[in-house]
């Protein structure tokens, strides 16, 4: 019997891209540490360097444990394909190249992970590349900034740190006028909260370091491709849209239909730029995205009791959580993230900076660290960490300025959470 069925989240969380193991009938996802796969013979090698065959050649191009959780990953997002890679910034990177060259420029919202912010504004400057940073709540300043040169529009749907929430449908309208894509930076949001394609974007990056895995065991990114992006319709995209030397001549678009960013992306991308997940990394990976669905439920109801709890504190200044009434985005939650505004935002405390690095010194059950997404709570003082780089105007603008601290509440219970916070909040 076939069936039309659409599975929900939790079932494609534990189900896409995996089958029983073919030669052992091992029913939970194999490690596959090779290197390399055996050719039947010379006709079979050749026509899968050719892509006249999809399988296994060598592991920086594909390997089936990356494979299995790339194919999970895009059917979480509702996309066409996706690329695992070594890491969130990698991931970054592995978006933008098959749209950019010398001189190019993306459109990037101020509102970004810090180690965002520096790629940008300085390592892809050594590309050739250019970003430009705009306040994406001002949607004719992200049009004005969009120039013959521009080959994408960035943003995080939940921007990390303050937990803003994106318009993605009016920003992707924006980028669709000028007919580019929108990449999505959808790390804090995870597919559970948000899909963004169905917002409009086009590509959707992943830090798998974050929710996706889960408890802080891994560093990996992840890239999916939306394929519906007609990359022919202009001359914009030419490593796309007309023969690629790189891969002796073959057109990606619109040859490969949807696949032509995937394949380019592993024909091309990962062949030369080898920022490749590893086996171990994507099985851990694949673990936790089993439970993502109850994790960020837990998240996400932990996260709304904590930000209310800390609003009404007489030392807290602001809380950003964009889940609360007073949060200038809380109209945006039911529309962009309808299953609630994640778990990342930041508090102001009147005691400014010394009172944000003693409140830090004094928590016992929050660990101290630049990660997020993790089961456990977190936090960290941006302003003279992961935005540390920033000038004092990009961290105001990117919600990092000194007198914020920024948690990732994790899933324990959440009276412990409350607790660890009241007596630090008290020796404050
Ligand atoms: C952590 C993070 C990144 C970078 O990911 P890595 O896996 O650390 O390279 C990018 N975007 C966001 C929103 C992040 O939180």
């Amino acid at each position: 019997m076939t069936t039309d069925r659409k599975q929900g989240f939790d079932t494609i969380a534990i189900h896409a891209g995996t089958a029983p193991d073919p030669a052992t009938g091992a029913r939970q996802v194999p490690i596959y540490q090779t290197t390399a796969y055996v050719f039947r013979d010379a006709d079979h090698a050749a026509k899968l360097f050719n892509l006249q065959e999809v399988g296994y050649i060598y592991s920086r191009l594909t390997n089936p444990t990356v494979s299995a959780l790339a194919a999970r990953v895009a059917a979480l997002e509702g996309g066409a394909g996706a690329i695992c890679c070594s890491s969130g910034h990698a991931a970054q990177i592995m978006a933008l190249f098959p749209l950019m060259g010398p001189g190019r420029n993306i459109i990037a919202s101020t509102r970004l992970y810090g180690g965002t912010v520096t790629q940008f504004s300085q390592t892809i400057k050594r590309f050739g590349w250019s970003a430009k940073f705009v306040d994406f709540d001002d949607l004719a300043a992200i049009e004005a900034a969009i120039d013959a040169d521009t080959r994408a529009v960035f943003c995080e749907t939940i921007a990390n740190p303050g937990g803003y929430i994106t318009d993605l449908d009016a920003v992707a309208k924006v980028a669709d006028k000028a007919g580019i894509p929108l990449i999505v930076d959808n790390t804090t949001a995870t597919p559970y909260l948000c899909r963004p394609i169905e917002h409009g974007a086009t590509l959707v990056v992943h830090s798998a370091t974050k929710y996706l895995t889960g408890n802080g065991t891994v560093t990996g990114g992840v890239v999916v491709d939306s394929g519906t992006f007609d990359w022919s319709a202009s001359d914009k995209f030419p490593s796309l849209s007309q023969p690629e030397p790189a891969y002796h001549g073959l057109t990606f678009h619109p040859t490969l239909g949807g696949m032509a960013f995937t394949f380019h992306s592993i024909a091309i991308g990962l062949r030369d730029l080898g920022m490749t997940m590893n086996p171990q990394g994507a099985h851990y990976t694949l673990m936790g995205i089993e439970t993502l669905g109850l994790r960020m439920q837990r998240h996400v109801e932990n996260a709304g009791k904590v930000a209310e709890w800390l609003e009404k504190h007489p030392k807290v200044a602001a809380v950003t959580y964009a889940g609360l009434p007073s949060s200038p985005y809380a109209d945006r939650v039911p529309r962009i993230t309808p299953k609630g505004a994640g778990a990342l935002f930041t508090f102001a405390l009147k005691g400014g900076y010394d009172a944000c690095v003693k409140l830090i010194d004094s928590l016992k059950l929050f660990s101290h660290v630049a990660n997020l997404g993790d089961t456990r709570s977190l936090v960290i003082h941006s302003a003279s960490t992961t935005h540390r780089q920033l000038t004092p105007d990009q961290q105001i603008k990117a919600g990092a300025a000194p007198d914020v601290v920024r948690v990732s509440i994790g899933i324990e219970d959440v009276a412990d959470i409350i607790a660890d916070l009241e007596q630090a909040l008290a020796q404050v």
